[in-house]
């Protein structure tokens, strides 16, 4: 008998997800000095981590030997006095994605389905596929959420529906009163979970206050993530925001000590920046004028943005984007290109500091030069 041969079907179709190129793999590839490369692939905050969240972790290094407090007390205490819910809603995660699995192992398995959108965030197909529940792809309108369409989709054996606003890789949002009618149509045994991980980058216009609607529904769960405007995506922290009773369920299948002291240390003092979220805004709108100034001189066309990231379209073939990318790379510069999200003929660029946007755009002039 071939141990591989036991695991799930479903386990072994899963293709592991792709991350962003590391800065350390492309300069042994290349050879390149590795202080002149520069890294647009991963949404990561450019400005670095948050100067009080920093010195926090340094405090904190002085207390490894000690597991965790699991329970993650003063941390939940400063998230419910800044959202306004009680702490037995809120479940901390080592990043965003630990909580959406955590709600995925509970509510899916074989014989379960669960919705999101074409072009919607990798990990939620992941998860879908982990549980051996069945993916249901609900064609984009314009790369966004077709919410219309995603009500229908639901059938008698739908549990989640999942939805990225704004979305990762292309940058759309959901206006937030499609959003509460949707919630409103969706029956109440379908966990509906929203994705925030980029709401720091919205202005306050387009910003939904999706706390205030966990009072009407208790299918709702809102994700939120440390790892972008705060500036710590290596320390893996996030959480979800929900009904108590669902909030039970997942803090009772998470490990004890999911996450671990430097990062509750980190995430309590970041929460407290306001100062380097406000400039992390700041720079990431000035940054996305910027580069969306240059694509337009350059003629390279980009699905309009909501997040810290750009999606643009390379003209031509599959293997012309895989040229651009390509050359990007000899040029120091990492990008994601998006062939896994069955957009092959796009690259999503983060948005970077000035000095970076630049490098970015004349890299991309000279990989177009090249290509022509
Ligand atoms: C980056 C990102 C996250 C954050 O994931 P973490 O596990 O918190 O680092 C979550 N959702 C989306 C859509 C993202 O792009």
């Amino acid at each position: 008998m071939n141990l591989f041969e036991l695991a799930p079907e479903y386990i072994r179709a899963i293709q592991p997800y792709q991350p962003g190129k590391p800065i350390s793999e492309l300069v042994r590839d290349l050879g390149l000095d590795k202080n002149e490369v520069i890294k647009l692939a991963s949404n990561e905050n450019p400005l670095g981590t948050s100067p009080l969240a920093r010195e926090a972790m340094i405090q904190a290094l002085s207390e490894s030997a000690r597991y965790p407090d699991g329970s993650g007390f003063e941390l939940k205490v400063a998230l419910s006095d800044r959202l306004g819910v009680s702490a037995e809603q809120i479940v901390l995660g080592n990043g965003s994605n630990d909580v959406l699995e955590l709600a995925s192992r509970i509510f899916l398995r074989p014989g379960t389905s669960a919705i999101y959108s074409q072009y919607a965030f990798a990990i939620y197909p992941l998860l879908v596929q982990a549980a051996g529940a069945r993916g249901i792809t609900v064609p984009a309108r314009n790369y966004g959420h077709d919410l219309e369409a995603m009500l229908d989709a639901i059938t008698p054996e739908t549990r989640i529906i999942f939805i990225a606003n704004p979305n990762n890789p292309t940058g759309t949002l959901c206006d937030a009163r499609d959003l509460l009618r949707f919630i409103e149509r969706v029956s109440p045994d379908v966990l509906v979970i929203l994705d925030q991980a980029y709401d720091e980058y919205l202005p306050e216009a387009n910003k939904t206050n999706s706390v205030a609607w966990l009072k009407n529904f208790q299918n709702l769960v809102i994700t939120h993530t440390f790892s972008k405007a705060y500036g710590l995506a290596s320390v893996r922290v996030g959480f979800a925001l929900a009904h108590a009773d669902i909030a039970n369920l997942m803090n009772r299948i998470r490990q004890p000590f999911n996450v671990n002291s430097i990062g509750l240390a980190a995430a309590q003092a970041a929460l407290d920046d306001v100062e380097f979220v406000k400039l992390s805004y700041m720079t990431n709108r000035t940054g996305m004028q910027r580069m969306i100034a240059g694509l337009d001189r350059l003629g390279v066309g980009f699905i309009p943005s909501f997040g810290n990231f750009v999606s643009i379209q390379i003209d031509g073939h599959q293997a012309d984007t895989l040229k651009i990318y390509k050359s990007l790379l000899q040029q120091g510069v990492i990008v994601r290109p998006l062939g896994n999200y069955g957009m092959p003929n796009h690259l999503r660029v983060t948005i970077g500091i000035e000095e970076e946007n630049k490098r970015f755009l004349y890299a991309l002039e000279q990989a177009l030069k090249e290509s022509d």
